[in-house]
């Protein structure tokens, strides 16, 4: 299970890239701020936009 790795942003909760500490280039960017909710845009993330 070593390639079950999160993204390292700390408000998102998808899986990061193979090769990558992220699961996006949004998380990338903002991975260093402690933001409060993720705008990465994956359906794990998008908690405001629940159908
Ligand atoms: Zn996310
Ligand atoms: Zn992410």
């Amino acid at each position: 299970m070593a390639k079950d790795k999160k993204c390292a942003h700390p408000a998102c909760n998808c899986q990061a890239k193979e090769g990558s500490d992220y699961c996006s280039n949004y998380c990338e960017t903002a991975g260093g701020t402690a933001e409060i909710q993720c705008n990465c845009g994956h359906p794990d993330c998008s908690i405001r936009s629940g159908a």
